[in-house]
């Protein structure tokens, strides 16, 4: 509600992301339909404009205690975003029950999360449809690409998309095998890396006149050395902490769409990070 509070009052477009997993931790029980409801209604009223309510992304790294989970030698790796979504249906079920309920009079799109397979999609559409039929007619359905194989593959999902966000600080993580939060890797998961920068390059290409729209969400999106190169690979969207909103907006007013896209192909047959930042400084 504070995010949602100050990205209004800082001129955001929309709520790019809304992280529903702060409202499932810390408790004994899932919140019900109702309460989730409630929280989805304030937090799209307050954002005031569309709002994209991601669903559940838990797993072996944020455990729910009343989720039966066995612990996991490899958590980033396991049971996490839609494939728990997908093992625990119940869960999935409500919380896509509430959604529907908001997104019958407010703007709202839904996003699934650590999407690997066409077929998770469909299945978590399957449930979209089961619990709000008719389908609110202003609901949006979009996924997050945050595995490398999803980013090469992306045309596959466009059928069954209204946009895609590009989650990179996972999609960094499992593209350079550095683990996010990690310090002693921290260096090496720099999403400005040409083969993360290739892979958003392969997603921007998938999506080009289908009509789906590309964001990113991740914490690369505020950082003013990738804005002109994710503008110049064509990401049309930018989501960004409410504080960054302003300087972000900012940035993207001065720069020129020819160059930003002339300074991304230049940056994609770089060899590293560091060459990237020095080409964009
Ligand atoms: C991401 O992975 O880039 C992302 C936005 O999701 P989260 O940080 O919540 O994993
Ligand atoms: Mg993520």
């Amino acid at each position: 509600m504070d995010d949602a509070t100050a990205a209004a009052g800082h001129g955001a477009d929309l709520a790019g992301l809304i992280r529903t997993e702060f409202l499932f931790l810390g408790r004994d029980a899932a919140p019900s339909i109702d309460e989730q409801e409630a929280a989805y209604r304030s937090v799209a009223a307050l954002a005031g404009r569309r709002a994209v309510i991601r669903t559940l992304d838990v797993g072996g790294d944020k455990p729910l205690p009343y989720v039966d989970q066995p612990a996991e030698a490899n958590p980033f790796l396991g049971l996490r975003g839609l494939r728990l979504a997908l093992a625990k249906p119940n869960l999935l079920r409500d919380q896509l029950a509430a959604i529907s309920r908001v997104a019958a009079d407010h703007p709202v799109s839904v996003m699934f999360p650590m999407v690997s397979h066409v077929d998770e999609l469909l299945a978590a559409r399957h449930f979209l449809d089961e619990v709000g039929n008719p389908s609110p007619a202003g609901l949006e359905v979009g996924m997050m690409i945050e595995v490398p194989a999803a980013a090469l593959k992306a045309a596959a999902f466009v059928p069954h998309l209204d946009f895609v966000s590009i989650g990179t600080n996972d999609l960094s993580q499992y593209a350079l095998a550095a683990e996010r939060g990690n310090e002693a890797v921290a260096a090496s998961a720099d999403p400005l890396d040409p083969g993360v920068l290739r892979l958003i390059d392969a997603v921007c290409q998938a999506v080009s006149g289908s009509g789906v729209r590309v964001a990113v969400c991740g914490e690369m999106a505020a950082d003013p050395a990738a804005v002109p190169l994710l503008i110049g690979l064509g990401v049309e969207e930018l989501s960004v902490g409410p504080y960054s909103v302003p300087v972000v907006k900012q940035a993207v007013r001065n720069l020129c769409m020819s160059a930003c896209r002339e300074l991304a192909r230049h940056a994609l047959s770089l060899p590293s990070a560091a060459h990237v930042r020095a080409l964009v400084e």
